[in-house]
This record gives structure tokens, C-alpha cells and sequence, in this order.
């Protein structure tokens, strides 16, 4: 692109860890308390291994064909697969056969469908901040009673909750309301302490509310090569 100067994926990564030590430290947190998760979605099995080369161990995905195969091609047993996108019930077993951790699950049939699987996949309750049932999440006040249901399910377990803050709203107003479901939560279940919130635009207001995981794509990729 003439006249835009490109930084490279290193730069780019390099600068996201200072943006993500700089604001642990604003909000007297650790840095390594908090997990950086690269979305690689629409990008190619070359960028995962080049990520890996810089050190990052955790990806995440959020359409399942895409994600299949990239998980087959790079084939590296020390990385971590996140699922953050919709599941779709017919394709749920399929992403638990390569996701570690699954976040965005929203409903009980998908624990019905999943919670027999062979091995256990880790899970995220995704909680809808907006009034549109088609963002995907729950609404907050279902978070419990999905989350006894999970916490039965022998195939799953519970890991925390995940959420994407709604367009146009303040993102620390938003993530304050997930740290407190996510207070609410642990009441029930104390180990359920992940909070997956952050995304490139947002993820210093997602880490002074809390954030344990973040989910960063264009921040560290670059623009995605054919979607928005
Ligand atoms: C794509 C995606 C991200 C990363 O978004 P960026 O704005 O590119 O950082 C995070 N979470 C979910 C659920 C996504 O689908």
C-alpha cells in the first residue's frame, strides 16, 4: 500500500504485549496473569507457525471449517486452540474434536450434544450484552442456570465466562458488567475464574476490568485478507 508504511507481524505482536503490560500496570495486575490469544481467522497456517515462531501459544478460530484444517495443517501439539465464533449445533462435536476450549458456549442443547465427548473440552459461558439474541451469549440472567448445567456435564468443564462488547457502547462499562457476572459465578463455582474479554480496539478497558484472556486478531495479523 504506497504511502502507508506496513509494520511487520513481529512489530505489530511486540506491540500489543507493551499495550497489554502497560495497562496490567495501570490496573496493578501482572502481565502474565493474563493471556494474549491471537484470532487467526481468514489468515493462513504460515502465519500461525510464524506466530508460534515469536512465541505465542495460543490461537483462536471462530469458523469451523477454516478452523479444522488449519488446526490439521499446522499440526503442532503445544498450541492451544480457542473457538470463539457461534457454534452451530450439528458442527459442535466436530470443534470439540480440535478445540481445547470452547467460548462461546450459549445455550443448553450444546452441552447436551457435547458433554459425552471422549475427552474433555474446557468452556466458556458467553454472555450477550446486547438485546439481540442473534449476537450469540446468553443473557446475564441465565448465566447460572446454563453454568449448573455445564458444571454436570462430565465431558466439559467450566473455565469462565467469555464476551464481546456491543458496537458503539463504552467497552469498560461493559466489561465491568461481565467482571461481575463473572463475581456471581464463582460464588458457584470457584475455579471458573477466566474472563475472556478484549478484542484489538478494546482489550486496555478488558484488562482494568479484569480480562484474563484476551482474544486480539487485526491488532496482531493485519487487516483479515477478505472479510470485515
Ligand atoms: C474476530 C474476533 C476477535 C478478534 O477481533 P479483532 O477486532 O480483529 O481483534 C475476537 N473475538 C471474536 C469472537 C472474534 O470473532
Amino acid at each position: 500500500m504506497m504511502g502507508q508504511s506496513e509494520a511487520s507481524l513481529s512489530e505489530r505482536f511486540n506491540a500489543v504485549q507493551e499495550g497489554v503490560s502497560n495497562a496490567a500496570r495501570e490496573s496493578g495486575r501482572d502481565p502474565h496473569d493474563i493471556t494474549t490469544i491471537v484470532v487467526t481467522k481468514f489468515h493462513d497456517a504460515a502465519m500461525v507457525r510464524e506466530l508460534a515462531a515469536l512465541g505465542v501459544r495460543d490461537f483462536g478460530e471462530s469458523r469451523h471449517q477454516e478452523a479444522r484444517d488449519k488446526v490439521a495443517e499446522v499440526a503442532d501439539s503445544a498450541l492451544t486452540w480457542h473457538f470463539v465464533g457461534q457454534v452451530q449445533g450439528k458442527k459442535a462435536r466436530q470443534i470439540a474434536s480440535y478445540a481445547h476450549v470452547i467460548h462461546s458456549i450459549d445455550r443448553e442443547s450444546l452441552v447436551n450434544t457435547l458433554e459425552s465427548g471422549e475427552r474433555t473440552t474446557g468452556c466458556l459461558i458467553q454472555i450477550n450484552l446486547t438485546d439481540d439474541p442473534s449476537r450469540g451469549g446468553v443473557a446475564p440472567d441465565a448465566l447460572l442456570s446454563l453454568a449448573e448445567r455445564v458444571l454436570e456435564a462430565p465431558g466439559l468443564q467450566l473455565l469462565g465466562v467469555m464476551a464481546v462488547a456491543p458496537l458503539g457502547a463504552d467497552p469498560r462499562r461493559a466489561f465491568a458488567r461481565v467482571r461481575g457476572a463473572s463475581e456471581g459465578l464463582r460464588a458457584l463455582a470457584p475455579d471458573a475464574h477466566w474472563i475472556s474479554t478484549g478484542m484489538s480496539g478494546d482489550y486496555r478497558e478488558a484488562i482494568l476490568e479484569g480480562a484474563t484472556h484476551l482474544r486480539i486478531g487485526t491488532a496482531i495479523t493485519g487487516n483479515r485478507p477478505h472479510a470485515g
